[in-house]
């Protein structure tokens, strides 16, 4: 085939192909209009997962009659003049092509009105060509109605799923509009039903309240004010928002919502900023619920990445991914939950279903505790605010494997296996910022034979292994000689020790560079930690509840799991039918 150059209309739909995926990316884009325009309320209307309608209607300042032919033409837009303006850019539009591409593959109508126009003016096009003008009696505000989406492309027409999928896709995009846009007035219809209504008061928090619910909600940590040095001022970003308690988590990474200068990103930095956050609070492999804004001056963002405008580069990228992780740190250490056996519950149903949860109703079985009776009655109106633990009276020791303790306000049940594992865990982290991990030697030193793939991980954290004190020296084929160990490993075989440590860290596959020294350090403190099964004296336990109380995160151990079961006395109270 000869080169030649496509006609004008094959063109504006494959152009259009970039901007409008599915019914939700014009939903998409006439709301980011309707936002541009100013609007307080926005109805969004749709039927059959948008293929047959959807209609957008706000109350903003509305287009001249003279441009609104205009405003279909590509490349056409109020919002830039110039290249330097995307600089600077305050819009969520600035490309001037998406409604060129929505009228290329629908048909439009739009109506609009400014306020100070006695009428306004209605446009109609089919397939990118405008059929007709009139003028028409409304309100102020903008109108747009697309009906009948890719009639005239056939192939994407046949890669949409069904209308439940694109109406899911539908309601997923609205919800984060409404988040970043608390003080407007969402409201989203889908085939005649009212499937959400945000207040548009302004407040984040009830526009989750209406999409999560109370329960939800009450997991829900408001990120503290940050206080900037001054050296960061020129790439300055607030975060704020809301991100979930260590109780709440699921599968998947898409609870995590993300927002810079208001506009809805997908970013792969930022999440993991936020994953890491919660670095040994969550079980592995789950992942938090976060809604989390940055703002930051427009000329530190590039948001011209990509033609659906989901993606953003920072110019200072390292800077904004510390602040969004020290910020949710800090939230998580200030204001963080204990285990869930101590939130409320409200219709006797266990208020969290994660599998913390499960962890609770297995000891409470265990102890011969009506576990059911116990979960339901589990009412606490008071969640200690500060992760720190209270001074604790230790009472005994249960089942070999429990420390029961008092609390100023209730009881507390730890699992001094969890527990050990967490004060190691901080304690060597302490010691090895500061390159100081107390050793052992071993006089003699020993020999350990390894299988390949123990030495494989050997070979591969041999620096992280020195620095915690292992002192290892190859001694032919898969033997080494173990001259010298970390003092808390020193008590019993250390060559076992050092085994099973390998083992373990093997079994998990190749570690995430990022993570491979606290893998290994948690790694040796799980490894060091006394066991379940294991007699302690009542000053054992003194001292392991005195070094728990020292740690910034006591309620859980490395791995995510609960390190102790709480009940206030109000809940007491209530269980024996006091109150
Ligand atoms: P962009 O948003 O990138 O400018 P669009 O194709 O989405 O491009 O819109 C083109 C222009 O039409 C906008 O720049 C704006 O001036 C006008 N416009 C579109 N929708 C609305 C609306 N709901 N209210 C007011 N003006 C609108
Ligand atoms: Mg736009």
């Amino acid at each position: 085939m000869p080169i030649h150059v496509l006609p004008p209309e094959v063109a504006a739909k494959i152009a259009a192909g970039e901007v409008i995926e599915r019914p939700a990316s014009v939903v998409k884009e006439l709301v980011e209009n309707a936002l541009d325009a100013g609007a307080r309320h926005i109805r969004i209307e749709v039927r059959e997962g948008g293929r047959r309608l959807i209609r957008v209607s706000d109350d903003g300042s509305g287009i001249a009659r003279a441009e609104l032919s205009l405003a279909f033409a590509r490349h056409a837009t109020s919002k830039l003049r110039s290249l330097e303006d995307l600089e600077r850019i305050r819009t969520l539009g600035f490309r001037g092509e998406a409604l060129a591409s929505i009228a290329a593959v629908s048909r439009v109508t739009m109506m609009s009105r400014q306020a100070d126009s006695p009428s306004g003016a209605i446009i109609h096009l089919e397939g990118g060509v405008q059929t007709h003008q009139t003028e028409v009696g409304m309100a102020p505000g903008t109108v747009v109605t697309v009906e009948n989406l890719f009639y005239n492309v056939p192939a994407r027409l046949k890669f949409l799923k069904a209308p439940a999928t694109e109406a899911g896709h539908i309601h997923r995009v609205v919800t984060r509009y409404a988040m970043a846009f608390p003080e407007v007035r969402f409201h989203l219809r889908m085939d005649g039903r009212d499937v959400l209504q945000t207040s548009g008061d302004g407040s984040l928090y009830n526009v989750l309240l209406e999409l999560f619910g109370p329960e939800t909600c009450r997991q829900l940590l408001a990120l503290p004010e940050q206080n900037l040095e001054e050296s960061e001022i020129p790439s300055r970003a607030w975060v704020s928002g809301y991100v979930g308690t260590p109780t709440l988590h699921h599968a998947q990474r898409d609870h995590i919502t993300l927002f810079v200068n208001r506009r809805w990103v997908q970013d792969r930095l930022l999440s993991t900023a936020i994953v890491q956050a919660y670095h040994t609070m969550l079980p592995n492999g789950r992942y938090p619920m976060a809604v989390v804004s940055v703002t930051l001056d427009p000329s530190e963002v590039d948001v011209n990445v990509h033609p659906a405008k989901n993606e953003v580069k920072f110019r200072d990228q390292h800077t904004v991914f510390r602040i969004v992780q020290e910020t949710v740190r800090r939230a998580l250490l200030e204001k963080g939950s204990i285990s869930p056996a101590m939130l409320r519950s409200e219709n006797g149903v266990p208020s969290t279903i994660v599998p913390s949860t499960e962890v609770g109703w297995r000891q409470l079985a265990h102890f011969g505790f009506e576990a059911q009776r116990t979960l339901d009655g589990a009412g606490a109106e008071e969640v200690p605010s500060q992760s720190r633990l209270p001074v604790l009276r230790v009472l005994g020791q249960l089942a070999l494997t429990y420390v029961i303790a008092e609390g100023p306000d209730g009881l507390y049940l730890i699992d001094q296996h969890a527990a050990h594992e967490r004060v190691l865990f901080e304690e060597v982290k302490r010691q090895w910022a500061a390159a100081v991990v107390p050793t052992q030697q071993l006089l003699p030193p020993s020999l350990v034979e390894l299988t390949p793939g123990q030495a494989a991980v050997l070979e591969a954290e041999r620096a992280t292994l020195a620095r915690l004190g292992f002192e290892i020296e190859p001694f032919g084929g898969y033997t080494y000689r173990l001259r010298a160990v970390p003092e808390m490993l020193a008590i019993g075989d250390p060559a076992m020790a050092l085994r099973d440590i390998l083992s373990e860290l093997a079994e998990g596959g190749v570690p995430l560079m990022r993570h491979a020294d606290e893998r290994v350090i948690t790694t040796v403190c799980k490894r060091a930690a006394i066991k379940a099964g294991q007699v302690l004296s009542l000053q054992e336990m003194q001292e392991l509840v005195r070094r728990l109380e020292q740690c910034q995160a006591p309620r859980t151990c490395p791995h995510g799991r609960p390190t102790m079961l709480y009940w206030s006395a109000a809940q007491l109270a209530r269980e024996f039918g006091r109150i």
